[in-house]
């Protein structure tokens, strides 16, 4: 079967809502490398969205898996629990920079959203919650009530949760300020919801989809103040920043403060679908009823275990460094060239992202070049997502295994892309 043939049966037999840029079918992959079914080679620079962290059928993952597939695939965590979920659980109480924690496994990210508000009502028994514009929460209905503005995940499922209020998050390269965001959740408390009405208030260290926005770390700070002062849960949504990706086993490490609750996911089980809720003991105890039919599956969890292993002995948030340094360098050195087109490049450790604009204006975004690079680069071997609030910018997001020499191959694709454009 060729790529078109099967686009053509997937057209017909997938809603349209699952679509896709480029009519790839992947056949197999090996750590940063992907083959489709024609035989042709693409270089990963998306990691199944930060899900790949520690690449493509990594044989330490695939053996783990295996060994517990040999033994049992599904058995339901809340009805005969098994030790790969609880050694999880006590790993991921270790790692999170959250003092005496426990852990709730489910499946998905959006799941793990979920729960975090979920035990958030429970404990503090209101029912307020915070989010950010530009940030992203996941595709359920409370994930895209708490999402911000960003085209086009919201458009046509309202009405969303209510009691949700979304304010300002900090960007110094759009003029959004710290005190813009804290003047806006003043006006909230003095208008609309007092804060001790509100459970939590939930964000991304570094917003993903929203256009690897990072956070500055006096507004981490700040939030954890008024947090404490009200009685309001913080909730570090770790999903696409979590396990190595930027430099720390989580970014939150990175800002010296202590969550409430944190919600981990993609880069957790190396592309099993696994997610975590983490978060102080008293609050995860707070409810009795958590879980869901394959919530923490057992072959999930056993591979859980091997990532983990994985980037403590291979060293990945160094490399992740390493990656980011490597990368926006090149970005920086084209963009000297071409600043033209080339706007804003920023990361945190291998989170990388790069704005699209026209005629050098910083605040002229140009998506429709972003969306033209990105086919093009798949045109010529290179696998590359978008993002951000303008939809003009370019996130790179490799497996954090992957080689300086196919990394420098990819990066020339991306190159070669940008300037034949
Ligand atoms: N939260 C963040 C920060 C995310 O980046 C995502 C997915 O991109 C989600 C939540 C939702 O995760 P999932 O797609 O696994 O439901």
């Amino acid at each position: 079967m060729t790529n078109l043939e099967l686009q053509k049966r997937k057209e017909k037999a997938i809603a349209r809502g699952q679509g896709n840029l480029n009519p790839i079918f992947i056949d197999h992959a090996k750590n940063a490398e992907l083959w489709d079914v024609e035989g042709k080679r693409y270089i990963d620079f998306g990691a199944g969205i930060a899900v790949v962290n520690t690449g493509h059928v990594n044989n330490r993952i695939t053996k783990s898996a295996t060994d517990q597939l040999g033994k049992f695939v599904h058995a339901g965590f809340m009805i005969t629990p098994y030790e790969a979920g609880v050694e999880l659980a006590e790993k991921l109480n270790e790692l999170v920079p959250i003092e005496d924690a426990k852990t709730m496994i489910v499946s998905t990210g959006a799941e793990a959203v979920e729960n975090a508000i979920k035990i958030a009502k429970a404990y503090t028994k209101r029912s307020g919650v915070i989010a950010f514009h530009g940030g992203f929460h996941g595709r359920t209905h409370m994930g895209l009530g708490l999402t911000g503005k960003i085209s086009p995940y919201k458009k046509g499922f309202g009405p969303f949760p209510n009691n949700i209020f979304h304010v300002p998050f900090p960007i110094p390269y759009y003029n959004i300020t710290i005190e813009d965001s804290f003047r806006a959740m003043k006006n909230l408390f003095t208008s609309t919801i007092s804060p001790d009405d509100v459970a939590a208030i939930i964000l991304e260290p570094v917003q993903g989809e929203g256009g690897f926005n990072i956070a500055p770390p006096e507004f981490l700070s700040k939030l954890r103040e008024l947090c404490t002062a009200h009685g309001i849960l913080l909730i570090c949504d770790e999903i696409q920043t979590g396990f190595a990706r930027t430099g720390t086993f989580f970014a939150t490490e990175q800002y010296g403060i202590e969550p409430d609750l944190m919600t981990l996911a993609k880069g957790l089980a190396g592309g099993f679908p696994l997610s975590a809720v983490v978060g102080k003991r008293e609050i995860m105890d707070a409810s009795e009823n958590l879980g869901g039919t394959f919530a923490g599956s057992p072959v999930a969890c056993a591979a859980a275990l091997e990532v983990i292993d994985i980037i403590k002995s291979e060293n990945l948030c160094d490399r992740a460094n390493e990656i980011g340094k490597i990368v926006t360098q090149r970005l920086l050195d084209l963009q000297n060239e071409h600043s033209d087109v080339i706007g804003n490049v920023r990361n945190k450790g291998a989170m990388i992202a790069v704005e699209f604009v026209k005629n050098g204006d910083p605040d002229t975004p140009n998506p429709e070049l972003a969306k033209a690079i990105v086919k093009k680069a798949s045109e010529n071997g290179l696998i590359i997502l978008m993002c951000g609030i303008r939809g003009n910018a370019i996130r790179i997001l490799t497996p954090l295994t992957i080689d300086n020499q196919i990394l420098d191959e990819g990066l020339r694709i991306l190159e070669e892309s940008i300037v034949g454009l």
